[in-house]
């Protein structure tokens, strides 16, 4: 296995090797037919390295040659009212913020198109969305008139579409080299001057929270502010935001291309204090956490509980894989159709509908993410179902 001790981010040699986990499905976000599909799955090594330069936290273990993003990559997230809501809001920001009305969009890493379908009507803007994964049979609705979808990589062939604003949502971190990416999209750019928007998942809410749940193969790189500006900043931008959105679980950074000869570009620099106690902490309690959860499933068998996880996303199937409850847990709930009767990567529990708890009847409900807890106990509550509710974050406070 190879292991890289270069950070991907800053290029320093100044790193910690902290956890690793091994045998984790290298696709999280891929779900699977049949039983027997899912349990035959691909494997890989997750082993974290921390840079101590930039505070750039990292999968040394990474091989990229293992993925290769098709349309059965189903990481959309737009199933649920309250990541709409974030959605729509943070489309309007944009809009108002930098005057995106009657302009050229470009989105990197689209996915099915659901964020630059909102841009593009709240400002009557032309879409361009760029996706390997993108599936123009999946979606039932017709394409909008004002969006092209791209199934091949945003390039320099691309750049006579001159756009205004550069979307790029949760892709740079399943880049190998983000480093790189980010100084090839500066040189797309060229003389243009458009505004460029990225989000990438906060590894430092991912630290504080014990969120290892957080932590999957498709993910080679987890930013802090810290890694993230500095990326940005090497590559040749200069930075108009930065900060963290999704009640923290987000990093975003606003920039714009950087003029060569601009002496008056104010760089930012990062203490790095915080986050090394976080990474300190996260290495010590992580076996802490897969003791106490493998005990809790195995109580509750014993107590001949049913129990059910709720969300069949990355957070569960990490869970899942983690503390391998095979014979405790059977079922996973998921709001998003298209995953349900589908098999869990590795671990091969089935996917369900919430419809599905009425006849299972549970009598515990883990909820992966915090963010969801009251729109999911509203919905099981609605559903005249009692179970307990617990989150596996330890400070479920959402
Ligand atoms: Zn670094």
């Amino acid at each position: 296995m190879n292991t890289t001790d270069t950070c991907p981010a800053c290029k320093s040699n100044s790193i910690k090797r902290t956890i690793e986990i091994n045998d984790m499905p290298v696709y999280c976000n891929v779900l699977w037919d049949s039983h027997a599909q899912s349990m035959a799955v691909n494997k890989g090594a997750i082993h974290l390295g921390y840079c101590r330069d930039c505070g750039h936290v990292y999968n040394m273990a990474f091989d990229e040659a293992l993925m290769d993003y098709t349309e059965d990559y189903e990481n959309s997230l737009h199933f649920s009212p309250k990541f709409n809501e974030y959605a729509d809001a943070l489309a309007q920001r944009l809009v108002d913020k930098y005057n995106v009305n009657e302009r050229q969009i470009v989105e990197i890493g689209c996915g099915k198109g659901d964020f630059l379908k909102i841009l593009c009507d709240r400002g009557n803007n032309k879409g361009h969305g760029f996706d390997k994964s993108y599936d123009p049979v999946r979606s039932n609705e017709p394409i909008p008139h004002n969006i092209t979808f791209y199934q091949e990589f945003f390039s320099d062939t691309h750049s006579y579409l001159d756009p205004d604003l550069i979307c790029c949502r949760h892709v740079l971190e399943h880049i190998e080299d983000p480093l790189a990416f980010l100084v090839n999209l500066r040189n797309i750019i060229g003389d243009s001057d458009p505004v460029v928007y990225f989000e990438v998942p906060n590894v430092l809410f991912t630290l504080k929270d014990m969120g290892i749940w957080d932590l999957i193969y498709e993910h080679c790189g987890y930013f802090s502010e810290s890694s993230l500006v500095n990326a940005f900043q090497s590559a040749g931008f200069e930075i108009n935001a930065v900060g963290e959105s999704f009640g923290g679980q987000f990093l975003y950074v606003e920039a714009k291309p950087a003029k060569e000869g601009s002496k008056n570009v104010s760089q930012l620099h990062y203490d790095l204090g915080e986050i090394d106690q976080y990474v300190n902490a996260f290495e010590i309690n992580y076996n802490d956490r897969v003791v106490h959860w493998s005990t809790a499933i195995e109580n509750s068998l014993t107590a001949g509980h049913q129990a059910v996880v709720w969300g069949a996303g990355s957070k569960g199937v990490t869970f899942l894989n983690v503390i391998n409850p095979r014979d405790t847990i059977h079922y996973v709930v998921d709001l998003n159709p298209h995953k349900c009767e589908k098999y869990v990567p590795g671990t091969g529990q089935q996917v369900k509908s919430p419809e599905f708890l009425a006849k299972h009847k549970p009598d515990k409900i883990i909820i992966m993410n915090p963010i969801y807890e009251k729109e999911i106990t509203t919905l099981v509550r609605s559903m005249g179902i009692d179970a307990e509710i617990e989150c596996v974050v330890s400070n479920c406070s959402a």
